[in-house]
């Protein structure tokens, strides 16, 4: 058969998207199947329709201490209907948004379930039947999908994933939110902040834990602040579902199982990759526990065949995902004989993490702690909000900025921040850390005034006893 195609892609989420759009760029003949919706969990069903909550959260938060900036907002009230509306508008917005730069691109879009028949042929059955379709190279983005408590399937009525958490018919009266990594996180300050009662149940001594220890502690004290109850150390043994809500058993830090009844629970103890029933056993694809091992350009062990985003190792991250679409789509275009592109492996130091709870956290790189791990000596600096002239301004002194150095060389290994609007400020770092820059050039880079920023500069002047405004 010959080749209809130079590239498939399977699935449509940030990293095939993206990863098509690049291979057309590069003049690649590309196609993409998917089977629900262009532009994957991510715009549909994650990072954009969570943020379009948190940000009607975070207005109806800032309505509610309208009195603290001189202002009166009575009788302030959220209609959950309404909120959730917007988010799924949100969505739908960006959905149409990839339909249109497929189209915009000219690449064949094929709805349906794709299955490799080969390293190079994928059968797609859609609404119009099946067909077999052919490239010189197919890459694998088929994502992940949320990981289930095998004592309690979510019913998408008592216990939820967060596709359910996504789309509430009622305000949780008393949530129970199992795992708080970024997904979990994010839900309990979204539902806190609407009026919902919300406990969180993290295994790990420490919320977030994959952030640094400092930036974890802080989040704690601030969430304990607003009102949630944070339990670390402590698993949940059972769940009993009932017409009217959940009754949970939790093994607390001390051992003793304490028992809790809960109107909702959302479970978010992470993800699975989508790698069953797709052909890959039958090609002898590596994988580990599902996860498809590659190299840094996407190559998996069988000729023709890549993978990138949620399928391989992680962070499971949407920009992660299409950066790694970006390399694979140059890294086929270069084996198909183009001199033109140049494409350099994933560096996994230097990919951001961001979580959109309240307060913020963002960060990059190594942990106070992993540097040391990693045999680094290290300097690190911490300057809090409260010191910087545009946060007390804006009536946001919460939170602090932490960078992480090697003392002996002034490389920057690690920047972690929580507070307002740290989210859109750590790229400052990522672009430097990418750079291989030192402590000298970021003491030497002018920060405009006034602006959070300003404690990116005052952290690293921290780190060498230089910070001048605490
Ligand atoms: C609630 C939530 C919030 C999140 N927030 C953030 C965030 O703020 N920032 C961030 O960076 N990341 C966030 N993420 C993670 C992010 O969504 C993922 O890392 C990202 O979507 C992965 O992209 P991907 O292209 O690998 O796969 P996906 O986005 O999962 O897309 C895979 C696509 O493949 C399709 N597919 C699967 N199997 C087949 C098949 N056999 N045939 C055809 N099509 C198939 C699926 O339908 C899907 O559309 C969040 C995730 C969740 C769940």
């Amino acid at each position: 058969m010959a080749d209809q195609y130079d590239v498939i892609v399977l699935g449509s989420g940030p990293g095939g998207y993206v990863a098509a759009i690049r291979a057309a760029q590069l003049g690649l003949k590309t196609a993409i199947v998917e089977r629900e919706l262009l532009g994957g969990i991510c715009l549909n069903w994650g990072c954009i329709p969570t943020k379009a909550l948190l940000r009607s959260a975070e207005v109806f938060n800032n309505m509610k201490h309208a009195a603290s900036y001189g202002l009166a907002a009575d009788n302030i009230r959220a209609d959950l209907e309404a909120v959730v509306k917007r988010s799924r508008g949100v969505a739908k917005q960006l959905n149409q948004g990839v339909t249109h730069l497929m189209k915009k691109n000219k690449i064949t879009v094929h709805m349906g379930t794709g299955v490799l028949k080969s390293a190079t042929s994928v059968e797609v059955t859609g609404e119009k039947g099946t067909e077999t379709i052919s490239a010189k190279h197919v890459i694998v983005a088929t994502g992940a999908r949320a990981r289930e408590l095998p004592f309690a399937k979510a019913d998408g009525n008592r216990v939820w994933t967060y596709r359910h958490a996504m789309t509430p018919k009622e305000l949780p009266a008393k949530l129970l939110v199992i795992g708080s990594g970024a997904i979990g996180i994010e839900f309990a300050s979204f539902y806190n902040d609407m009026g919902a009662e919300v406990t969180v149940v993290e295994m790990m001594d420490r919320v977030v834990p994959v952030e640094d220890a400092d930036v974890s502690a802080f989040l704690e004290k601030a969430l304990t602040k607003q009102g949630l109850k944070i339990l670390t150390g402590a698993g949940v043994e059972s769940l009993a579902v009932g017409a009217n809500g959940v009754k949970a058993k939790i093994k607390a830090k001390d051992g003793k199982v304490v028992e809790g009844d809960y109107s909702h629970v959302i479970v978010a103890v992470g993800i699975v990759p989508n790698t069953e029933n797709i052909g890959l056993e039958a090609l002898g694809v590596k994988a580990e526990r599902g996860i498809i091992a590659i190299d840094g350009y996407g190559r998996t062990n069988v000729k023709g065949l890549w993978a990138i985003g949620d399928v391989t190792p992680g962070p499971w991250l949407a920009h992660k995902a299409s950066h790694e679409g970006v390399i694979a789509a140059e890294a086929i275009a270069a084996e198909l004989g183009n001199k033109d592109v140049h494409p350099h492996p994933m560096d996994r130091a230097n990919i951001p993490g961001c979580t959109y709870c309240h307060p913020q956290i963002a960060s990059v790189g190594l942990t106070e702690a992993k540097a040391k791990e990693a045999g680094y000596t290290v300097k690190a600096g911490t300057f809090p909000f409260i010191g910087n002239g545009k946060a007390i301004a804006l009536g946001e002194p919460e939170g602090f900025i932490k960078t992480v150095f090697d003392a002996k060389t002034g490389e920057l290994l690690g920047a972690h921040m929580i507070g307002a609007e740290v989210t859109e400020m750590i790229q400052g770092f990522v672009v430097g850390k990418t750079l291989e820059t030192t402590e000298a050039e970021l003491m030497h880079t002018v920060f405009a005034h006034p602006t959070m920023s300003e404690a990116m500069h005052e952290s690293v002047l921290a780190a060498y006893g230089r910070a001048l405004h605490i």
